[in-house]
């Protein structure tokens, strides 16, 4: 369309040249006699005025202006033609007809010309449109890419960190806290092992400021240990995999999720999850990266859950579960420093099941075998925390109790031995009497040198051995 302006300047023109043309015939038209020059210059002059006050009336709207303009015109020439009293001007009229049938075609062809134009600026404003839309979406594209960049940048940081840790605390840390970084959404993240000897899930770490209701996961972990596979929930009360019923207490909690299996060897070993307040909180490209940190968490748990277990068979006996005998006399060389540093006591008892070798000729070796297991079980719940029992060799065990004097330490091993006795072992409707004899020596009343107690101790539990069995000798 043309615009507005245009047609207002053509309008007020029109108007002008009539009004200026309309003047300067009233201001002549009285001279008219006096100098009859004028017909031939003024009038065709003031006439022509008229016809370009007609022309303009139809370039600026049409018939609406051009028809009031046209009578005008012809009225005041009329009046021109009766008041001069010579007719010839109403001859005058007839150049009107003519601009004014030229005034239509020029409105026609103007007409065309507009709406061709205005066709092309609507073709040129879709393109533009469509260009602009493209340039938005391809930032937007940009945008997500560069944000996809840095994510997988620093998954590659985390690949380098997660495979540097070994102690499974840490990784366990760093992989909620890794996670909530790449992902950089709202929200908790929280991290679930399984616990093989329970077989039930076990909260390992959290991240966030929501509250963790279930340390042991709940239906949505569930389905997921299920289904070995990841899951996400836009709005837990609108997903129809999940009751509602049993949602009340976790929608106060969080309103949707994204969660990944940890797997091993298709076993599901940890769930790593994050969740939010706000409803649809995470993309699908979300889980697709929580996905790949499961995966990475997953090797890193499992390699930390390996080189634990191998550090533990290095110093740990396979059998009873006790300290072997070298990591015992490390310990026990630390503990004696410090015991003489700080002026401390401590206490060494080796202890020997007594009758064991008729024991195993009567019930069988695997027999005394669960009789060594449950001895060992049994000692280890009664020492205090700072405490250590090894297998010392055979069926024999040394414990060392650290910060007791020897008195002390002679009644707790008392303890022991009675323990031990009046809670005997049954298996097989078979009731195991087991009992034990000790021999006893403390720091530093009996010694400070370590062979020096190790000699002691053995020597009297040899005189344990000796008077009768089923004692504790310290002297
Ligand atoms: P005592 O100590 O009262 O003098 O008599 P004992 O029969 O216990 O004698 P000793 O301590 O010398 O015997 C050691 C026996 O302990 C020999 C072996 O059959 C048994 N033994 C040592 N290690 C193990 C083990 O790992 N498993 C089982 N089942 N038996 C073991
Ligand atoms: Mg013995
Ligand atoms: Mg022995």
């Amino acid at each position: 369309m043309r615009s507005p302006p245009n047609r207002s300047v053509l309008g007020a023109a029109s108007v002008l040249t009539l009004a200026v043309s309309s003047y300067f015939l009233a201001k002549f038209s009285f001279r008219i006699e006096s100098n009859p020059q004028f017909y031939l210059t003024i009038i065709p002059a003031i006439v022509s005025g008229f016809n370009i006050a007609i022309l303009f009336a139809w370039m600026a709207f049409d018939i609406l202006w051009s028809i009031p303009i046209s009578i005008a015109c012809i009225l005041i020439v009329l009046w021109l033609d009766l008041r001069s009293g010579a007719h010839g001007y109403s001859l005058f009229i007839l150049p009107f007809f003519m601009t004014i049938f030229m005034g239509f075609w020029s409105r026609k062809a103007g007409n065309r010309v507009e709406y061709w134009y205005n066709l092309r600026s609507e073709k040129l404003n879709e393109k533009v449109n469509i260009l602009s839309n493209d340039i938005k979406s391809r930032k937007a594209g940009i945008d997500s890419l560069e944000e996809k960049l840095k994510r997988y940048s620093t998954l590659k940081e985390v690949v380098g960190l997660v495979s540097t840790h070994l102690s499974l605390d840490e990784i366990n840390r760093l992989m909620i806290e890794e996670t909530s970084k790449i992902l950089g959404r709202p929200g908790r993240v929280m991290l679930f092992l399984v616990d093989t000897e329970r077989q039930e899930l076990k909260l390992s770490a959290s991240y966030g400021d929501l509250k963790v209701m279930t340390k042991t996961g709940d239906i949505f972990d569930h389905w997921i240990l299920r289904h070995r596979q990841s899951l996400m929930v836009e709005d837990i009360a609108k997903d129809f995999r999940f009751p509602t019923g049993g949602l009340k207490k976790a929608e106060k909690a969080f309103r949707t999720l994204i969660a990944a299996p940890l797997l091993s060897e298709n076993k599901v070993i940890g769930i790593l999850r994050m969740d939010s307040l706000r409803e649809d909180a995470y993309s699908q490209d979300d889980l697709r990266l929580l996905d790949i940190l499961a995966d990475l968490g997953a090797a890193a748990v499992e390699n930390a859950i390996l080189y634990s277990k191998t550090q533990e068979l290095a110093i740990k006996d396979s059998l009873t579960g006790l300290f072997v005998r070298r990591y015992f006399s490390e310990r026990f060389h630390e503990e004696v420093q410090r015991a003489a540093m700080k002026k401390g006591e401590l206490a060494l008892l080796i202890l020997d099941i007594d009758n064991f070798k008729n024991y195993n000729d009567e019930y069988g070796h695997a027999a005394g075998d669960l009789v060594l297991r449950y001895l060992s079980r049994t000692l280890n719940g009664l020492v205090r925390g700072g405490d250590m029992v090894a297998r010392y060799g055979g069926e024999e065990l040394i414990i060392l109790l650290v910060g007791r004097n020897k008195k002390d330490a002679a009644s707790e091993a008392e303890e022991f031995r009675k323990t031990i006795k009046e809670k005997p072992l049954s298996f097989r409707r078979h009731v195991a009497n087991i009992t034990i004899s000790i021999g006893l020596a403390g720091y530093p009343e009996d010694g400070v040198l370590e062979e020096e107690l190790m000699k002691l101790a053995d020597k009297r539990l040899y005189k344990a051995k000796k008077g009768g069995r089923d004692r504790v000798c310290s002297s």
